[in-house]
């Protein structure tokens, strides 16, 4: 019967290493549960070489019998401090819902200045008829440049600090760029109104009214009938709605490769209505945007016969309406993206 002791005392050991191994690897409850009942269930392996003791002989089944209940008591300490351990980590992953708990406000977020003005005027001028669409920010040469009649020679590609991309694409320097896009997109019905915004870009140095990234929005229209007179009701109108009914507008000429006769077009100034103040430097005038007659040759370049088409165009510097309409006197501002300063728009 020695032989039967010393089996049933090396099977003990055995089942012992096994269960604190499987307890140690156990990564989860479940899998916690699992091995206690594999060990210490109804018909578990520990619980069975208990039942056994019977067949041991009475004489040495009391020091077996310690054995086995020591055993048992090392596996079921170990079962709990593993399961603590488990469930301490689950709590750690997971944390627990507190319903009694206030809840956390979320901050209501808007539309950014330079969106909200971009979304008004394109707003007035869908009113007026002009239709929207997206062109991109990369661009080739010739719809930035050579369609506009701004040939390689020409001066006023020297107005432009461009940046300049391989295979002849650039970052557009205008959104002006879409207009013999619009002309010769298929589909399109004469008369035409059409607008666009976006980002422009060129390589001016950083300072209160420089930034190499600026907002425009540019609107056209062409027809058999346009004249200049469309053209300044139009900016009239566009002019009102933006910086109030008593608002009114100035042509002055000027000079573009893409319009002739062109204007720089002034508004009444929205500080001191024309008293002379410090924004406007005395004059009661705010230089706001560049437009003309579309010239000749761009409607050529968009398909059109300039002979039967006459057409008006403008641009418009978001930025600078956005910091006149707000009267913010530094451009950086808008594209710090300092929460404190855009949650007063
Ligand atoms: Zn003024």
């Amino acid at each position: 019967m020695q032989s039967s002791i010393a089996s049933a005392l090396a099977e003990t050991t055995d089942l012992l290493n096994r269960a604190l191994l499987e307890i140690a690897g156990a990564a989860a409850p479940p899998q916690l549960e699992a091995v206690r009942f594999r060990f210490l269930g109804k018909s578990g392996e520990m619980t069975n070489l208990l039942k056994s003791l019977g067949s041991i002989e009475p004489e040495h089944r009391r020091s077996v019998g310690q054995v086995l209940n020591e055993t048992k008591a090392r596996i079921e300490a170990a079962l709990t401090e593993r399961r603590a351990i488990l469930q301490l980590s689950v709590q750690s992953v997971a944390p627990v819902l507190d319903v009694t708990l206030p809840g956390r406000r979320r901050s209501l977020g808007h539309g950014h200045p330079l969106t909200q003005t971009a979304e008004q005027m394109k707003s007035i001028l869908a009113g007026l008829g002009f239709s929207y669409d997206d062109y991109p920010d990369i661009e080739t040469e010739y719809y930035n440049f050579d369609s506009l009649n701004t040939p390689a020679w020409h001066p006023a590609r020297d107005m432009h600090d461009t940046f300049y991309l391989e295979n002849n694409y650039l970052l557009r320097t205008h959104t002006t760029a879409f207009q013999v896009r619009v002309m010769r997109a298929s589909g399109v019905r004469l008369p035409l109104r059409a607008m666009t915004t976006g980002r422009c870009y060129r390589r001016d140095a950083i300072d209160a009214s420089h930034f190499p990234i600026f907002q425009q929005l540019d609107a056209m229209a062409v027809g058999r009938h346009i004249t200049m007179a469309d053209l300044k009701w139009t900016l009239t109108e566009l002019a009102q709605s933006v910086f109030g009914a008593e608002a009114v507008i100035r042509f002055r000429p000027s000079y573009f490769p893409f319009t002739t006769p062109s204007a720089e077009v002034d508004v009444s100034c929205v500080v001191c209505h024309q008293k002379g103040c410090q924004l406007c430097s005395r004059t009661g005038w705010l230089e706001v945007l560049g437009s003309g007659m579309i010239r000749p040759e761009v409607l050529r370049a968009g398909g059109l016969d300039p002979d039967v088409y006459r057409g008006f165009a403008f641009g418009i510097g978001v930025d600078r309406i956005t910091m006149l309409k707000y009267q913010i006197g530094d451009i950086r501002l808008l594209y710090a993206n300092d929460e404190l300063f855009l949650r007063q728009f």
